[in-house]
């Protein structure tokens, strides 16, 4: 579905990415591993371009992404949830999510709402409240329900887990996972929370500064001793 090919993109001298190559299957969960600094963000704005490589290209389902303006990504079937969970907090929780239609041409139907809730119950419980109020774990599926209104087939989500509690990044894992098996959408997930997101891929690729060091089946990952201490952190 997503195919990642020589990607090479930086930041002024700062080299952030260099010959990066991998692909996402449809209908898959890959993650994107690595420490800190690793280019996993990087990589996520290079392919819904907010940053232009300097080399390589992204496709999805064929269609070359480079010839897409970062405000068409939606319309083509791309959403990226970057990391920091980036709530309205002036806004209720549903006026944050019909936002998410807007680049689709900005029409929410009743459905599109319903179905947000059900996957989403604490939203629904919560829709006329300010985005204010709300937690860290229910801001982050907020972002991710406000993403999903705009029918992406591929779903970019940078570090969801990020300072939330335990319980609640299993919630939120669960979460992405029915997602995939509910819709077919394919997600490519960048964690430094290596463990959980291996538990819920079918690939990872894991970077260094900027480099694949290796993709391969997440089970596999998960069972490499050396690779696990050197890169993964667990
Ligand atoms: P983290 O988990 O800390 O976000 P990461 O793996 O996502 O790490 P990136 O944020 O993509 O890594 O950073 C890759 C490299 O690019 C790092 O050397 C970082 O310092 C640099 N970098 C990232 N954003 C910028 C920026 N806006 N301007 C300049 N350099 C940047």
């Amino acid at each position: 579905m997503l195919s990642v090919r020589d990607l090479t993109a930086g930041y002024g001298a700062v080299t952030a990415l260099d010959g990066v190559s991998f692909d996402a299957a449809e209908g898959e969960i890959t993650a994107v591993l690595g420490a800190n600094g690793a280019g996993k963000s990087t990589l996520l704005r290079t392919i819904s371009g907010l940053v232009r490589p300097s080399r390589g290209s992204v496709t999805l389902a064929g269609l070359d992404l480079g010839t897409v303006p970062v405000e068409g990504m939606a319309a083509v079937g791309l959403a990226h949830v970057p990391e920091g969970r980036g709530v309205i907090t002036e806004l209720t929780v549903e006026e944050n999510l019909r936002l998410g239609a807007l680049g689709r041409g900005g029409r929410v139907g009743a459905a599109d709402l319903e179905r947000a809730y059900s996957l989403f119950p604490i939203l629904a419980q919560r829709y006329r409240a300010s985005a204010h109020v709300l937690s860290g774990g229910e801001r982050q599926m907020l972002v991710i329900a406000r993403a999903l209104l705009a029918r992406p087939r591929v779903l970019l989500l940078d570090e969801p887990s990020l300072g939330l509690a335990p319980r609640i990044v299993v919630q939120i894992f669960e979460l992405v996972q029915t997602l995939v098996r509910a819709d077919g959408l394919t997600v490519v997930l960048v964690e430094q929370n290596a463990r959980s997101a291996l538990s819920i891929a079918n690939r990872g690729v894991v970077l260094n500064l900027g480099r694949v060091v290796v993709s391969d089946e997440a089970a596999a990952l998960a069972g490499n001793e050396r690779l696990r201490h050197a890169y993964l952190g667990f």
